[in-house]
């Protein structure tokens, strides 16, 4: 394990997320967002772990823009900005929810609070289910739900789910954090008449590559070379290919690579009731006495 990358990482995602929190997005596209954040990552000298996720309202996570995607934030959007920062492939996956209407803010602090406390308890030894104890029982204490079947993750270098869950829920079973991992922890919050569930929704436009394996199909062959070199394992997004392809080729070439099980398409995962989600999100390494969290603000 690579302290230095994870820390250095950390430390890029975590100006990042402070500098999209105080943004004001109204107005904008997530087009533009993506990009902008993405840009803001790539001047800071690391890379994308994934592309930007702008997951609005009932949309809890990966969704990302589309090439030129006009979808514009309004005044009474939620909208979860996810980033990842990678560097040598040790990652930082944070996350922060925009929001414009005071209505509901209870949510933002629900999804920020579980994590605060979640962060408060990790150490080496600590049980996950545990972990998912607390985030639920503090997202209740505010009058709301968490969403059960979203969880955190262990990383791992090139890897951002890397087997091991931490729920947001209590749960029987599971894991003990170990000071040789790094774990993103990730409550997601949602309303007390929602159904506290993700679905997959029909768009998917975050991709990984499955396998190297050639199709024997030239210019897609030449593109999953591209993949490789330039994402390796990590997600992309079909924005991050339309420099080299025009959008129409990149997208026929894409679907033929998905078709041959080559890349893998992500859904957009949806709340079950449509009803709002928030969500906060911190990469932490646990010791002895506590854990590095390596996306805190300095
Ligand atoms: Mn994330
Ligand atoms: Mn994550």
């Amino acid at each position: 394990m690579q302290i230095e990358d994870y820390v250095k990482a950390g430390k890029i995602a975590s100006e990042v997320r402070e500098t999209v929190r105080v943004k004001d997005w109204i107005g904008k596209t997530v087009y533009e967002i993506c990009e902008e954040v993405e840009n803001e990552i790539l001047k800071k000298g690391a890379q994308c772990a994934f592309p930007v996720n702008t997951s609005i309202n009932e949309i809890a996570a990966h969704y990302t823009a589309e090439p030129n995607d006009p979808i514009t934030i309004t005044d009474s959007d939620l909208v979860k900005i996810d980033l990842g920062v990678q560097i040598n492939g040790f990652i930082a996956d944070t996350a922060v929810t925009v929001c414009y209407d005071p209505q509901f803010d209870g949510l933002v602090q629900a999804a920020e609070e579980s994590l605060e406390k979640a962060m408060s308890m990790v150490k080496v030894g600590v049980k996950a289910s545990d972990i998912g104890r607390a985030i639920e029982a503090t997202i209740k204490q505010r009058g709301f739900k968490p969403i059960a079947n979203l969880s955190g993750h262990s990383l791992d270098k090139y890897t951002i789910h890397a087997g091991k869950t931490i729920p947001n829920i209590w749960s029987i079973g599971g894991f003990t954090l170990s000071g040789d991992s790094a774990y993103a922890c990730e409550p997601f919050v949602t309303t007390a008449d929602a159904g506290g569930f993700v679905r997959n929704g029909k768009i998917k436009n975050i991709f990984a590559l499955n396998s190297r394996k050639k199709t024997k199909n030239v210019e897609a062959d030449k593109l999953l070379d591209f993949i490789w070199e330039n994402f390796n394992m990590l997600p992309f997004a079909l924005r991050w290919i339309t420099k080299q392809w025009e959008e129409k080729e990149a997208r026929e070439l894409l679907d033929h690579l998905i078709k041959k099980k080559a890349v893998q398409a992500y859904s957009i995962l949806v709340e079950i009731h449509g009803q709002k989600v928030a969500q906060a999100e911190h990469t932490f390494i646990p010791n002895e006495t506590g854990a590095l969290i390596t996306t805190i603000s300095q």
